[in-house]
C-alpha cells in the first residue's frame, strides 16, 4: 500500500474504495469502513489532510449541507437546565436554517465561558436563544461551547414578565418593564444580532 490511490480533489464516486484504515482517519460523515478498508459515502473531491492523516470527501454542496459539522456555528434555544450542562434545539447550521430537522446539543458549564462559571443558570435560562460552536458530535448528540466573544445568549426574556431583556453589561441584562435584572454568558452582538430569530 505504498502507491497512493489519490490526491487532493481527485474526484471520487459514492461507493469508491478510498484506501485502508491503517492508512487514514476517514470521516464519519462522507466515509464508511468495511472490513478495514475504506470507502466513499459520497460523491465528491477528496480532502487529505497529510500531517493528521484524515480523509474526507468534500461535497459540491458544500455550502449548503444539512450535516453538523464539529467547528460549526449554531444558533438554537435552550430548552432545559441541569445541574453541569444545559440542553439546546438547534436549527441552523452556518446561518442556513434547517426547519425539517432539528438538532440537539448540551453545553457543559465547562465550555461556557473562559471566565469560572459557578451556577448554569448564572449564564443560561430556558427559552433564552443563542449561538454556540460545535466542538464533539456523538451520533445524533452536538456537544456546543459558547466560549469566546462573539458566543453565548443573543435574546432573553425576563423571567417575571416576559418582556425581552437589554443589555446593560457584558454579563447584564435589565427588563426594561419590571427593571428585573439577570445574569447571562451574552454574545458581544446582543441585541443588534444579524441573523434571524424567528425559527
Ligand atoms: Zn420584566
Amino acid at each position: 500500500m505504498s502507491k497512493k490511490l489519490f490526491k487532493n480533489k481527485d474526484i471520487v464516486l459514492t461507493g469508491q474504495y478510498l484506501g485502508v484504515v491503517e492508512e487514514f482517519l476517514p470521516d464519519k460523515q462522507t466515509t464508511f469502513i468495511k472490513e478495514g478498508q475504506i470507502y466513499a459515502s459520497k460523491s465528491g473531491l477528496i480532502n487529505i489532510d497529510e500531517k493528521k492523516r484524515e480523509i474526507e470527501i468534500k461535497t459540491h454542496q458544500e455550502k449548503d449541507r444539512k450535516v453538523v459539522r464539529k467547528g460549526d456555528i449554531v444558533i438554537g434555544t435552550i430548552l432545559f437546565l441541569r445541574q453541569y450542562s444545559v440542553g439546546v434545539n438547534f436549527y441552523t447550521v452556518n446561518s442556513k436554517i434547517h426547519f425539517n430537522s432539528y438538532y440537539f446539543g448540551n453545553i457543559h458549564v465547562s465550555q461556557v465561558s473562559d471566565r469560572y462559571i459557578d451556577k448554569i443558570y448564572d449564564a443560561f435560562q430556558i427559552t433564552d436563544i443563542l449561538r454556540a460552536r460545535v466542538i464533539e458530535q456523538n451520533y445524533n448528540e452536538y456537544k456546543l461551547s459558547t466560549v469566546g466573544k462573539s458566543l453565548g445568549v443573543i435574546y432573553a426574556d425576563c423571567m417575571i414578565c416576559g418582556t425581552p431583556l437589554k443589555k446593560i453589561g457584558f454579563n447584564k441584562l435589565r427588563c426594561q418593564r419590571c427593571g428585573n435584572v439577570e445574569t447571562r454568558k451574552i454574545a458581544n452582538d446582543y441585541g443588534n444580532v444579524n441573523e434571524s430569530l424567528r425559527f
